[in-house]
């Protein structure tokens, strides 16, 4: 079964008609939509909704997980105004996603520290980690109304925020039942801060629903979102653990940055057959 998926993040270039003309030009059954401008910047509802639907379905695809908007918004709210805005953003997201009959949503657990007021005070880390916990226990259970999954996703910054490993992550997620919040590994973000990716998969386990797959040159932000086999993971050990874990999500490339003298469309194509070659659309 072709379990594969193509993120809209690959044409921040472009209107999001055309980049799902691209995502299924290339052979991708399914798509993760970007919650941001130029594509889903805001909610679709009545006919806006129904003809976005009926475009993604004339094009053979399936609409299977979203990308909740990111920068400011986010679950590790540092205070109280800030965390009532994102929520209620997010909250809206999830009801939209349901809408579009998509199964999973990204979040991103913790914010970048460029969005944060006093983001390297020693008190900043235990405040995310209270925003995380007050945001959580707001949205699972709209995840839940909406028959949807949250999936909380590593993030490549060098701060002392808590939250960005697997490793961390599972433990904030095993309390909350699995239909309705889980994990995605970002593969270039492990990368970034140089953490091993087949301990990451592993340290998720049973709770990852949903992938972020790249590769990855460097240590800094933005080294990442390159073709698979591009950068230094080893993509054999990345692919085999998945398997080993028994992973049943959606295999979601999200590279972004074409190689020299490469086109979005032809960076979508290469990665198309990466997938084919190694027998993840049979
Ligand atoms: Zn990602």
């Amino acid at each position: 079964m072709d379990n594969t998926s193509y993120s809209t993040a690959g044409f921040s270039d472009r209107g999001i008609d055309q980049a799902l003309d691209i995502v299924a030009d290339v052979g991708f059954p399914q798509v993760e939509v970007s919650g941001r401008q130029p594509h889903l910047g805001s909610r679709l509802t009545g006919n806006e909704l129904s003809v976005f639907l009926s475009g993604v379905a004339s094009r053979g695809l399936k609409v299977r997980t979203m990308h909740a908007p990111s920068g400011r918004t986010t679950l590790g709210t540092t205070d109280q105004d800030w965390r009532k805005q994102e929520i209620a953003i997010l909250h809206d997201y999830i009801l939209f996603l349901s809408d579009l009959g998509g199964t999973d949503m990204v979040i991103h657990p913790i914010p970048n520290p460029i969005f944060v007021e006093n983001a390297y005070a020693p008190e900043t880390p235990e405040l995310v980690r209270e925003g995380v916990s007050i945001s959580l226990d707001a949205l699972v259970p709209v995840a839940q109304q909406a028959g949807v999954r949250i999936n909380l996703e590593n993030l490549p910054y060098h701060c002392d925020y808590p939250y960005r490993t697997m490793a961390e992550l599972r433990p904030l997620v095993d309390p909350y039942p699995s239909e309705h919040l889980g994990l995605i590994i970002d593969t270039g973000h492990v990368g970034v801060l140089g953490n091993e990716i087949v301990d990451e998969i592993r340290s998720a386990g049973p709770r990852l629903s949903g992938t972020h797959l790249h590769d990855v040159e460097g240590s800094e932000d933005g080294t990442d979102h390159r073709g698979p086999t591009r950068g230094f993971l080893d993509w054999d050990d990345l692919l085999g653990t998945l398997k080993e874990i028994d992973y049943q999500g959606p295999y979601t490339f999200e590279t972004s940055i074409p190689a020299a003298d490469e086109t979005s469309e032809q960076l979508a194509s290469f990665t198309r057959q990466f997938a084919v070659d190694r027998g993840m659309t049979d």
